[in-house]
């Protein structure tokens, strides 16, 4: 059964789960727009939230991460892995940013079960907010999403004016929603207010990306090196868009090491940089339209192959936030071999 809460009780209702819970809510104060613990007083976040920087993805795999402590003595080594992880909740994540974890999750856990990522996974309880705002970059409605509805959460969260109409997706969301206060019972007119605000957020969202045959297209186009150096010219090989994709999930790992003491450290890494292929031998991806070629089909053609889901949810962060103006629809829709129905 749906509930609703005044947005003037976000702030209560947050200090309420943060008894329970490490609360994340969207904030600026960094200068970047992020996911930050809550700090007990700001909810403006309601007023100029659209779509942060950097995803909440970082809450689950961080861009740097310590993985284990090691000492050595006369016994040999000995290791200290990370504390327990706290119990969170990220309060406002978008559908389009929730189902980017649906994505990762298989690969951090069909493939191989990855703990780092596994433990804060499960530990962590998801809030949606509808997005009724959304960028001219953002095309999630054509990766099959809605930007106000998601099964990827386990609360959904609906702007009706003065109100949020709240949905419990998951168990773990109606067990919350059962021993939260300052909810309220909706009437049929805040699920037609609920419905309205659906429809129009869908209509906002505009740009296009035609995905049938999309796998089968890159596949014909892999060796059009001339395509491929074309549409990788103006990319300066920055990473942004790998670094900020909430289904991109690259990482290197790096020890330090003084005297006999050191840590295991895992940062996140980019196919898009020059040594990101680097071995011993040669470097496979030497040539830039070589890695513009990689990022394109590991998202559209490589992951649908292995796990059967495209590994993009429209975010649009790739786009937006290109020093450039790369734009991954645009290159899309320009391959050069179409393939007939
Ligand atoms: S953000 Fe733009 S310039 Fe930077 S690597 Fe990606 S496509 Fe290239
Ligand atoms: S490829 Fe671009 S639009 Fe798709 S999820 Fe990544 S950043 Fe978002």
């Amino acid at each position: 059964m749906n509930q609703k809460i005044s947005k003037k009780d976000i702030s209560k209702l947050l200090d309420e789960l943060g008894k329970e819970f490490k609360v994340f809510s969207p904030s600026r104060e960094s200068g970047v727009t992020t996911f930050a613990e809550w700090d007990g007083r700001d909810s403006s976040f309601l007023e100029w939230y659209r779509n942060t920087v950097i995803s909440p993805k970082a809450q689950l795999q961080p861009l740097y991460e310590k993985m284990f402590s090691f000492h050595k003595d006369k016994e040999g080594y000995h290791l200290e892995l990370p504390p327990p992880t706290d119990k969170k909740l990220i309060f406002g994540i978008r559908p389009c940013d929730a189902k980017a974890l649906t994505i990762i999750d298989k690969t951090f856990q069909d493939t191989y079960q990855d703990p780092y990522y596994l433990d804060k996974r499960k530990n962590t309880l998801l809030v949606g907010l509808g997005c009724t705002n959304p960028y001219d970059s953002c095309f999630c409605t054509s990766l099959g999403l809605s930007p106000t509805q998601s099964s990827d959460v386990d609360l959904m969260l609906t702007d009706i004016g003065d109100e949020f109409l709240i949905e419990a997706v998951t168990d773990r969301g109606m067990k919350l929603i059962k021993k939260t206060s300052y909810l309220k019972e909706v009437t049929k007119t805040d699920e037609a207010k609920a419905e309205e605000a659906r429809r129009q957020a869908s209509s906002k969202v505009t740009r296009r990306l035609d995905t049938k045959d999309l796998a089968k297209r890159l596949l014909s186009s892999f060796d059009d090196q001339d395509f491929w150096e074309k549409v990788s010219n103006k990319c300066i090989s920055c990473g942004i868009c790998t670094l900020l994709c909430p289904t991109c999930y690259c990482f290197d790992i790096s020890d330090e090491l003084v005297k006999k003491e050191g840590s295991r450290f895992r940062s996140g890494d980019s196919c898009a940089f020059p040594v990101y292929t680097k071995m011993p031998m040669e470097n496979p991806r030497l040539e830039k339209w070589r890695r513009v070629r990689q990022k394109v089909c590991h998202k559209y053609e490589f992951y649908p192959m292995s796990f059967e889901v495209i590994a993009c949810s429209g975010c649009g962060r790739c786009i937006r936030l290109c020093p450039v103006n790369w734009d991954i629809t645009q290159i899309l829709a320009s391959l050069p071999v179409k393939v007939k129905a």
